[in-house]
C-alpha cells in the first residue's frame, strides 16, 4: 500500500480545474479541509527518524545516536530548553534481546516548557525513539513503533511554545523502550522533578496507522476515570476518533495494554497515565513498518487528535 499522494495546488489552478469541472458538468468534489501547518514537518520527521540510516534506532547503536542526535537538533530549533539536569539524561540497565539479557547503555532526552496556569504541576509527554534495530540483515524502520509518536511529540512541542501550556511540561524522548521500557523506568528513578509534582504521564506509541480501526486508543481511563470525561468530548478529527480501553481486567494478554509501553512505568510508580496508540497491525515489529506505510491524513488526524487531547487535560486538570 502506497501513501496517498494529495496535490498542492495554488488558488489559481484550483479555480481553474473547478472551472473545468463545472464546463463539463462534473459534480465539484467537497472541499477538502486544509491540512493543520504541522503536516509538512510531522511527515518530514518520521521519514527521517526511520530512514535506513538509523538501522532500527537499537539502544546504544550508532543508528541510535543519529536519531538522538535529531531529536535534541528539532527541540533546539523549536526553542524547547532543557530541564536543570541536563538534556541528556543517560543510564545503564539490564534489558532483554532475542539471545537473552543484555545490558545497555541508553539516554533519554529531555526538555521544558513552563506552563502559565500551573507552573509548578507537571505533565511529562513521552515517546520512545529507539526501536529493535536489525536482525538477520533486515532493518526494522519502526515508523510507526515510535517514530510516529516522537513526531507527534514534537508537533505538540511546536504547538506550546506557539500557544503556552497551563502546566509545565517535560517532554522524554526515551530510550530502551523495545528493551523492557528500560528510559521510563530510570527517568521514574531519577526524575527531575519530584514525582509528586507530576500530574500525568501522556505517553505516545504508534500514532500514524490509525486506518485498522479508525480509532486512536485511549489506555488507563479504567485506573483513571477522572480523565475520562475529558477527552471523551472531544470530537473525531477526519477518519480517526478517540476510542477507550485496553486496561480492564476483561483485557488479557496482548490485549491489555497497561504495561505495553513506557507508561506502564509510571503506573508502577503511582503517576497518573495515559497511553494514545494505534491498534496492531501487520507490519507491527517487522521489517516493512516502514514510512511509505503511513497514510498522511490518518497520521495527520491521530496527530491532531493527540494534541487536542493534551490541551484538554491541560485545561481540566489541577483546578
Ligand atoms: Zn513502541
Amino acid at each position: 500500500m502506497r501513501p496517498i499522494r494529495l496535490l498542492a495546488l495554488s488558488s489559481a489552478a484550483a479555480s481553474l480545474l473547478l472551472a473545468a469541472c463545472a464546463t463539463t458538468g462534473e459534480p465539484a468534489a467537497p472541499a477538502t479541509p486544509a491540512a493543520p501547518a504541522f503536516q509538512a514537518q510531522l511527515l518530514e520527521d518520521v521519514r527521517i527518524l526511520s530512514s535506513d540510516e538509523m538501522a532500527g534506532r537499537d539502544t546504544g547503536s550508532a543508528g541510535g545516536e543519529m536519531a538522538r542526535n535529531y531529536i535534541v537538533g528539532r527541540l533546539e530549533a523549536l526553542g524547547v530548553a532543557a530541564p536543570a539536569m541536563g538534556r541528556l539524561q543517560t543510564w545503564e540497565a539490564t534489558g532483554r534481546t532475542r539471545q537473552g539479557p543484555r545490558t545497555f547503555n541508553g539516554v533519554n532526552i529531555l526538555g521544558v516548557v513552563r506552563g502559565t496556569r500551573v507552573p509548578d504541576r507537571y505533565i511529562v509527554v513521552t515517546a520512545h525513539y529507539d526501536h529493535v534495530g536489525t536482525n538477520e540483515g533486515q532493518i526494522y524502520n519502526g515508523a510507526d513503533d515510535n517514530a510516529s509518536g516522537v513526531a507527534t511529540m514534537l508537533a505538540l512541542a511546536a504547538e506550546v511554545k506557539r500557544l503556552a501550556p497551563e502546566h509545565s511540561v517535560i517532554f522524554v524522548a526515551l530510550d530502551g523502550e523495545e528493551r523492557g521500557l528500560l528510559g521510563a523506568k530510570h527517568f521514574v528513578e531519577v526524575p527531575p522533578v519530584p514525582l509528586a509534582s507530576i500530574t500525568m504521564n501522556l505517553n505516545f506509541d504508534m500514532t500514524a496507522r490509525a486506518e485498522t480501526d479508525g480509532k486512536l486508543w485511549v489506555t488507563g481511563t479504567y485506573q483513571n476515570p477522572t480523565f475520562r470525561p475529558i477527552l471523551e468530548a472531544l470530537p473525531a478529527d477526519g477518519a480517526v476518533s478517540l476510542a477507550f480501553g485496553k486496561d480492564t481486567p476483561q483485557d488479557t494478554g496482548a490485549d491489555n495494554w497497561v504495561e505495553a509501553s513506557d507508561h506502564g512505568a509510571f503506573f508502577r510508580a503511582e503517576v497518573p497515565f495515559l497511553y494514545l496508540g494505534v491498534n496492531y497491525h501487520p507490519d507491527y515489529h517487522r521489517p516493512s513498518d516502514d514510512f511509505e506505510r503511513i497514510t498522511p491524513a490518518v497520521f495527520t488526524s491521530a496527530t491532531s487528535l493527540s494534541i487536542a487531547s493534551f490541551r484538554a487535560l491541560d485545561q481540566a486538570l489541577d483546578r
